[in-house]
């Protein structure tokens, strides 16, 4: 007797070889028949019509805090994601002493902006050791969780705060190595970094790993290499694009492992990068045989912001002092009008490349304060200050001020021209997902990215056959990981399982929720089209519910379980 029957689906099997009709029996966690069967099981879903996949896997979250209260990590199991990857940017929980997690939670809090009251009240610290973290994150989980070693955790737990102020001497990075080797064997799958140069923790001091050497951060390697075990992660940033791509072939090239890299998208500033990043990743790759992947995404970055907790303004040095200024400064210096000058000449004038896209046709005004400014919400800033005869800072200013700087307003960063995310998306080294989920939860949701690309851009604009982007979002993933027993529906597999209609699979509108620790809000997703998510077996999602079931386990690489 089977736990589990589902009837009647089509199979996209993970392989992206072309689908099938078929039904899928599901016992102890595990797939144990395909095909046409009729045996008896304790439950029989009627799948008719709908896809059946492996559950989708998210490479890149943030969820190192999220999971502890939200053990179903929503809002990315609306979507069918069935596991994720923490740990990302160089940011992990663990290792910690307990005179570094404020530094830690320093750094989430201006890198990933999840609210210091949230981490506060939401984390119960009962760990030193990745082991310690692993095992207590085990305790309570709906999904299933892979996690990688963070360099900023592992830096501060040998240096303390000197991590944040000098480079590491031979025999500090003698102990690093040993930490990482520590994380790896208690189950970790990698090590990440974050060598972004706009990272900064909550104090203005720059994220521990930025401090690192190339030394350094080879020499973390190596013990990935020693052991023949995980991914590296790279977060980058900047605007040396062709350095990065070289400087991930070199990590590849010395560690031996395969080398995840951030990011290859479209930008306004910069209409034509991602052409030249393309050609020189696939370049990589072919000459040498180096596994680099460039991440992508496949939702349009939207930001949304006020001027009390912007960010996007932190890489032009007048809005960054503002920005950091106690409020009634920073509105005394967006009021005045040779303090204006500056803020326009760093954000508009100015013709490098920044994620503001320095003009206002694409800056929109998502939210207002005064019910006397309500006309103007949902218009761009361009439209409003025409309107207002005035140029498009000084509306963005004065409306702000006007409302005591409460006014929200979004714009998109990146992928904002659909024929470049088109060619993006298709690259066979390009690894769909970079949804962040877990971060910037106040004013992001990228963690729906896996039904906007099977419903936008594989659905509607046809870029690739639905089994080769079911592939994309579950067995390559699982691959570059090592995660054997995931992202394909084979016998003995783990039966992690996303039941999707091709039909009408979507993203739905972002909402906001107030369900955080400390009584917070945050912006949710849903999804259109996903009525089933299954982990190691059991219906965790059903209808777009959480069932009460939480089956998710930690995922140690293969290597690490035998
Ligand atoms: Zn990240």
């Amino acid at each position: 007797m089977y736990d589990l029957l589902l009837k009647g689906s089509r199979l996209y099997d993970g392989s992206g070889m072309p689908s099938y009709n078929g039904d899928v029996a599901i016992m102890g966690g595990k797939i144990v028949d395909i095909g046409r069967l009729n045996g008896g099981a304790k439950r029989t879903l009627n799948v008719d019509g709908l896809a059946v996949a492996p559950g989708f896997i998210d490479p890149h979250t943030h969820m190192d805090a999220q999971l502890f209260w939200d053990p179903l990590g929503t809002s990315s199991c609306f979507h069918g994601v069935t596991s994720v990857v923490i740990g990302n940017c160089g940011l992990s929980l663990a290792p910690a002493k307990p005179e570094d997690r404020d530094a830690l939670v320093k750094s989430f809090v201006r890198v990933e902006a999840i609210s210091r009251r949230v981490l506060e009240e939401g984390i119960q610290w009962q760990w030193t050791s990745t082991a310690e973290y692993l095992n207590a994150l085990g305790v309570r989980l709906g999904i299933n969780v892979g996690a990688l070693v963070g360099h900023i955790a592992v830096r501060h737990y040998v240096m303390g705060e000197d991590a944040v102020e000098r480079q590491a001497t031979a025999e500090e990075v003698a102990k690093m190595k040993q930490l990482v080797r520590l994380g790896m064997e208690a189950g970790a799958v990698g090590f990440s970094t974050n060598q972004n140069p706009r990272h900064i923790r909550e104090d203005k001091k720059p994220v521990a790993s930025r401090l690192a050497s190339d030394e350094e951060l080879g020499s973390l390697l190596d013990v990935l290499g020693e052991m023949n075990a995980g991914i590296v992660q790279l977060s980058g940033g900047g605007t040396d694009a062709r350095g990065r791509i070289a400087y991930a072939a070199a990590m590849a090239r010395r560690s031996g492992r395969p080398v995840l890299w951030q990011s290859i998208s479209h930008s306004w500033t910069r209409p034509d990068h991602w052409k030249g990043m393309l050609e020189a990743t696939a370049q990589v790759f072919q000459e040498e045989g180096l596994p680099i992947y460039a991440m992508t995404q496949a939702k349009p970055f939207e930001m949304r912001y006020t001027l009390l907790d912007a960010q996007c303004f932190d890489e032009f040095p007048t809005w960054k002092i503002a920005m950091f200024s106690p409020v009634d400064i920073r509105k005394r210096m967006f009021a005045d009008a040779a303090c204006r000058k500056k803020l326009r000449a760093e954000a508009i004038e100015d013709s490098s490349a920044s994620v503001f896209p320095r003009r206002w046709d694409v800056v929109n005004i998502d939210q207002v304060k005064l019910a006397k400014n309500k006309s103007l919400e949902k218009q761009t800033v361009e439209a409003v200050a025409k309107l207002q005869v005035k140029d498009g800072l000084d509306c963005f200013l004065d409306l702000s001020l006007e409302e005591n700087l409460e006014t929200r307003f979004s714009h998109i960063t990146t992928q904002g021209d659909p024929k470049a995310v088109c060619e993006i998306l298709k690259h066979p080294s390009v690894v769909v997902g970079q949804s962040d989920a877990g971060a910037h939860m106040g004013y992001d949701a990228r963690f729906g990215y896996c039904t906007a690309f099977l419903g936008r851009w594989v659905r509607d604009h046809g870029i690739m056959s639905l089994e080769e982007a079911v592939s994309k979002l579950t067995f390559r993933v699982a691959s570059i990981f090592g995660l054997n027993d995931r992202g394909l529906l084979r016998l003995g597999m783990a039966a992690d399982i996303t039941v999707f209609d091709p039909a009408t699979i979507n993203t739905l509108e972002p909402e906001y929720v107030q369900d955080l620790p400390g009584n917070e809000t945050r912006m949710i997703q849903r999804a259109a089209g996903v009525p089933y998510t299954i982990v190691n077996g059991e219906l965790v999602i059903e209808n777009d519910a959480p069932t009460g079931a939480l089956p998710g386990k930690v995922l140690r690489p293969t290597a690490w379980e035998n």
